[in-house]
């Protein structure tokens, strides 16, 4: 195809780094979602919306750093945070300054953090919120949403990262599938019916809630809050996992927006403002179960944890600088409204080439729905929330989403590969209109 061709004339160095990738990394990749045919691109550098490839090739940024990144590459106050932090120790193996300072602040942010324990990573994080919701229930089995991510460990990576369908994943016990239930997301009867039959039996109930994918597929208002009706009701711990909605959606997450107090939340990504770092939060007497003599004095084991890096130093400074700032200014609002000005965009842009698609999202999410299923829609017409998974979620490797990545790529702009990606707010003017001069182009290269 002369699209992969063009991408393949203009990405020489990144095939090159790609060939001897594949001698060290299965699949040539050290993240499942970074391989796109022919080759993913090499990163040499980046700053604020753009980043540069080793042939020296610039494009607009919608990877995001997979979501950490709200406040752009490189932001002036989090390098110099980290470079302050790294010249005093990088490890004290003990406590300190920073880890309360960043508490303290994700405490006056978060609305349900009434305590914290920190981690390394999102996947992290929500393991251990699953497990203080076992310790804390005595019950077994965790209800999620279909197609919601929550990481790659065990007790959530199946029916998620191969199938989105609850098929068991290669090398997980088949025995923590018969203890996991799936929900289909909307679907206000089936929940009902789901929480009546199992309701006693749940631990947790655990979803993204804004929905899948940055809300690619997503959730009713009315749906999050039956959940928490449900679960209050059932004695089940309901954990938002504010991974990618924590300090996005807005400062106390998608629980603000929603007005729902969840009793775990689950946060990663914008927390440690680019920096590996996790942590959950919620309930104090949840969270005690951590605290060697809380839970004597309730008669149970502690519940055990360590972490090498939990609350590192340089992740502390990294995430109390990011924090600050979106505490402090408008940024997230700023990303929200050109989030909104670059969809707008891009539809006039389809509209005026009569492509059937459409670009949606909410907060800083941009969706291309790529009508896969050739469905009857128009712009007007289109709503993603009276839709489902089957129709929103594109398959990996779908022809015409492949080519659209790499014509962008060509072009100068490199989004997610669901496809879209997430807006920050250093994206401006002239990263809208490079977005959509590239948009263009792209879809003239797929016509052609
Ligand atoms: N939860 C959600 C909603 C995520 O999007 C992710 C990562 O993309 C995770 C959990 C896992 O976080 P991490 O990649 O830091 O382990």
């Amino acid at each position: 195809s002369p699209i992969v061709a063009a991408f393949i004339a203009h990405t020489p160095g990144s095939a090159a780094a790609y060939a001897e990738a594949c001698e060290h990394f299965p699949g040539g990749v050290t993240h499942d979602t970074r391989y796109v045919r022919p080759h993913p691109l090499a990163i040499a550098r980046a700053a604020g919306p753009r980043k540069w490839d080793v042939d020296g090739n610039e494009y607009v940024d919608y990877a995001g750093g997979h979501g950490a990144l709200i406040l752009g590459h490189a932001h002036p106050a989090v390098t110099a945070a980290v470079a302050e932090q790294l010249a005093k120790g990088t490890h004290y193996g003990a406590n300190h300054a920073l880890e309360n300072r960043w508490a303290a602040l994700i405490k006056s942010m978060v609305p349900s953090a009434e305590m914290i324990r920190f981690t390394n990573s999102g996947t992290e994080a929500t393991l251990m919120a699953l497990r203080v919701a076992r310790a804390a229930t005595g019950r077994k089995k965790l209800l999620r949403l279909r197609g919601h991510f929550h990481g790659w460990h065990d007790h959530v990576a199946f029916g998620v990262t191969n199938h989105f369908d609850g098929t068991p994943t290669p090398g997980i016990l088949e025995g923590l599938s018969d203890n996991v239930l799936l929900a289909d997301p909307n679907d206000e009867a089936g929940l009902s019916a789901l929480m009546a039959a199992h309701g006693s039996e749940i631990a947790a109930a655990i979803l993204e809630p804004t929905g899948s994918t940055y809300g690619q597929v997503p959730l009713r208002e009315s749906f999050v809050h039956l959940l928490r009706a449900e679960t209050a009701k059932h004695g089940a711990v309901l954990v938002f996992d504010e991974v990618v909605t924590g300090f996005r959606v807005s400062k106390g997450g998608a629980q603000e927006v929603l007005g729902i107090r969840p009793d775990l939340t689950t946060l990663a990504k914008i927390l440690a403002g680019g920096l590996p770092g996790g942590a959950v939060v919620g309930r104090r007497d949840l969270l005690e179960l951590l605290d060697l003599e809380r839970a004597a004095a309730r008669g149970v084991e502690k519940i055990p944890h360590q972490g090498t890096y939990n609350a590192n130093p340089l992740s502390a400074a990294a995430g109390i600088a990011t924090l600050e700032i979106l505490r402090d200014t408008d940024a997230i609002a700023r990303a929200h409204a050109t989030a909104a000005t670059l969809r707008g965009a891009m539809n006039a842009v389809l509209d005026e080439m009569s492509v059937p698609w459409a670009v949606y999202g909410s907060h800083t999410g941009v969706h291309i729905f790529t009508n896969w299923k050739r469905l009857p829609i128009t712009p007007a017409s289109f709503d993603p929330l009276a839709m489902g998974y089957a129709d929103l979620k594109v398959p990996r490797g779908l022809q015409t989403v492949t080519r659209l990545l790499l014509a962008m790529r060509t072009h100068g702009v490199d989004f997610s590969p669901w496809p879209g990606g997430p807006v920050s707010a250093v994206h401006g003017p002239a990263e809208v209109d490079a977005t959509i001069t590239a948009f263009r182009a792209a879809l003239r290269d797929l016509r052609a």
